[in-house]
């Protein structure tokens, strides 16, 4: 049966609707830099001793993945991506790697749209290290400058990694890149650094940002996964000889003099008391 003629008061009513349809929340103009911490899944584990720790020794043997957004005066700055977007609403027996469950309920791109920030507006990509729990999205903001450290850019596209390791940052290979090696400050002015942290892979990298009200924070990237590695001196075998404890000896050095706190990105208990996106740190 053929419709009858849409009457046309529907006409305005659709209008209507059209202009009221959902947009982005515009990101405010910030004259100090914030921190947005964004939520890039769980990984369900449980064996803890990989981390030079038994199971009574920590408070959970799962593991948040933590994504973070520093929006500066001159620019934007997105650290780690995380969990693919593509584990949404699949079951943790579908995608388990390396004895890692991975979990994931909220998109980081929709995190992101959330706050009104959309891939192009990102002006810069870093990434703590290229471990497949930090870098599953990259290809998505490889249309910012990508920031990196030399040796762990080696890695990422030298013949240590295969095709399928690469799928999810493949892009960054041609992104426009600021390679380095060492801390790196990056809008110039002291308040957002990268810092060279190696040991966890060679080119691994936590982030500095000095934060008005808050103060100092060091996103910790993976110098720290459980938090009692913190607490009790722990690591994993295999990092002894790496770098790390240089590395954390330094960190905890800088920590003390600027005054700064730690956030360890993989610690639940961390991520359960965070303010998150779309609330933030200035
Ligand atoms: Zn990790």
């Amino acid at each position: 049966m053929p419709f009858p003629a849409a009457p046309a008061w529907l006409g305005i009513i659709l209008s209507a609707v059209s202009v009221a349809a959902p947009s982005l929340s515009p990101l405010p103009v910030v004259t100090q830099p914030r921190i947005y911490v964004l939520d890039c899944g769980t990984l369900i584990y449980n064996r803890p001793e990989d981390y030079g720790l038994t199971r009574e020794e920590v408070a959970t043997t799962n593991m948040a993945v933590t994504c973070y957004l520093v929006v500066h005066p001159k620019g934007i700055l997105l650290f780690d991506t995380g969990l693919s977007d593509r584990l949404v609403g699949r079951p943790v027996w579908e995608n388990v790697l390396e004895g890692y469950g991975q979990v994931k309920f909220n998109t980081l791109r929709g995190q992101l749209a959330d706050i009104g920030v959309t891939p192009d507006k990102i002006t810069y990509l870093a990434l703590s290290h290229s471990d497949w729990d930090h870098v599953d999205n990259a290809n998505d903001y490889a249309g910012s400058t990508w920031l990196t450290q030399k040796p762990e850019r080696e890695v990422m596209f030298g013949p240590q990694t295969t095709a399928a390791d690469r799928l999810y940052y493949q892009a960054l290979e041609h992104a426009k890149t600021v390679i380095f090696e060492g801390d790196h400050d990056v809008f110039g002015d002291g308040s957002v650094v990268l810092k060279f942290t190696p040991g966890h892979t060679k080119g691994h990298q936590s982030l500095y940002v000095k934060l008005a009200k808050t103060g100092g924070v060091v996103l910790s990237g993976d110098l720290y996964h459980y938090p009692e590695e913190r607490t009790l001196h722990r690591m994993p075998k295999e990092e002894e000889a790496a770098g790390t404890a240089a590395s954390r000896a330094s960190m905890e050095e800088f920590l003390r003099k600027t005054h700064s706190e730690l956030w360890i990105g993989h610690s639940i208990a961390f991520f359960k008391d965070a303010l998150k996106s779309p609330a933030w740190y200035e």
